[in-house]
């Protein structure tokens, strides 16, 4: 669906309300509401009242959401699917063919990492993983014609690793490849990727879009409406679409984001200044710590260094499975991005399914998706739970 109102000019948080979200014509309604048919009445043959026809290629509430999603990462078309995994799928299929090669970062959420080792290999996308922060190692694992699009990924899940967008943008372009950029650590408000020269933008919207831990979505955004077109051409053809339901979750969450991100950042950056003190911790990884290798690019292309925080065990891995097992406040789970704070150990739980591979990640390590809640909570959580098991 393509963005029809004009927001240009337009704060984000007004954006984050009211793009696609405009009171129902119909009725008034101030709320978009959840329309769960599944097919439309025609006038005639083809005489489609709202351009609707079949929920699969297009719904009313789904339509609402994708109008938001492209406003506010500032695209042409914006496009929703049942998983952040679906998204990736829909943009491998739209732009890779069998015989092409990929750039993956060296550290990445394990599904994508798995989607292109597992899923795309055998298909016959080549893909060589590379450290994106590196823009030698970039230019260097290029390869002319073939190179099809660089995956990044930044901040990165788990280790928070930073990449520059438009040093990568201008790389991939002069390959002829594309730059698509997973923006779920940041979410739009906190980075967009388009303004800085990506060509597409996906999403997890299971994380800070939706942000409360409820629903499972993904999303593509893109500016290019030719290429905006073969995604959505796989969307209906291929069919991983979120239900109304769902996608009215995700735009429920949407109005909050700009309130919510603020409390994330402002909490992270406390729980990562006790970490960075606590003698047990051997290094944390937040983009927004000084000595962190990639601050100064987080500086100047993120306008806030996000929620997540990640941080080494010295005493080992048990150790840290161990800080996992202590934490109360910070509940022991997978996912992000939502309202209350999680604690994992990713080599057991999220990334698994990268051990022994070039993405495998530190086992030692612990990564925390900071929440809303107190800070003054959290930090005596975490402050239990490392004194604890480190005892
Ligand atoms: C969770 C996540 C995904 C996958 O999204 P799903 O909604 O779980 O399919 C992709 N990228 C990142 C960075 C994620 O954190």
């Amino acid at each position: 669906m393509t963005a029809d109102h004009d927001y240009t000019g337009r704060g984000f948080e007004t954006v984050a309300v009211h793009a696609g979200q405009e009171p129902d014509p119909a009725t008034g309604a101030v709320v978009v509401p959840i329309h769960p048919a599944s097919t439309f009445a025609q006038d005639g043959i083809g005489g489609l009242r709202a351009g609707f026809e079949y929920a699969r290629s297009g719904n009313p509430t789904r339509a609402a959401l994708e109008t938001s999603l492209a406003a506010l990462e500032g695209g042409r078309v914006g496009l929703a699917f049942s998983s952040g995994l679906a998204a990736e799928d829909a943009v491998l299929r739209a732009v890779c063919r069998p015989g092409d090669h990929a750039l993956i970062p060296a550290d990445a959420y394990g599904g994508t990492y798995r989607l292109f080792h597992r899923v795309y290999a055998d298909w016959g996308l080549d893909y060589t993983p590379v450290d994106l922060a590196d823009p030698a190692a970039v230019r260097a694992a290029l390869r002319a014609g073939r190179t099809r699009l660089i995956w990044c990924e930044t901040p990165t899940n788990p280790l928070l690793s930073i990449a520059d967008i438009a040093v990568l943008a201008e790389l991939a372009h002069a390959a002829g490849a594309l730059l698509v950029v997973d923006n779920t650590f940041a979410s739009p408000y906190l980075q967009r990727p388009l303004a800085l020269g990506a060509d597409a933008v996906v999403h997890s919207t299971t994380k800070y879009l939706g942000g409360h831990s409820d629903v499972v979505g993904g999303a593509v955004v893109v500016a290019d409406p030719e290429l905006g077109g073969r995604i959505a051409f796989v969307q209906n053809a291929a069919g991983a679409v979120p239900g109304p339901f769902d996608a009215w979750l995700v735009l429920r969450g949407i109005k909050t984001l700009p309130v919510r991100m603020d409390r994330h950042c402002a909490n992270a950056a406390r729980v990562a200044e006790l970490l960075g003190g606590h003698p047990g911790v051997a290094e944390v990884r937040y983009p927004g710590l000084p000595t962190h290798p990639g601050h100064a690019v987080a500086a100047r292309q993120m306008s806030g260094f996000g929620g997540m925080v990640s941080f080494r065990v010295r005493a080992g891995a048990d150790a840290a499975a161990e800080v996992c097992r202590r934490a109360r406040l910070f509940t022991l789970a997978e996912s992000l991005g939502g309202v209350e704070s999680l604690i994992e150990h990713p080599g057991r739980m999220t990334h698994a399914s990268a051990a022994g591979s070039p993405l495998a990640v530190p086992d030692d390590l612990v990564r925390l998706s900071v929440g809303i809640e107190s800070a003054d909570d959290l930090l005596a959580d975490l402050r239990q739970a490392l004194d604890a098991a480190l005892a």
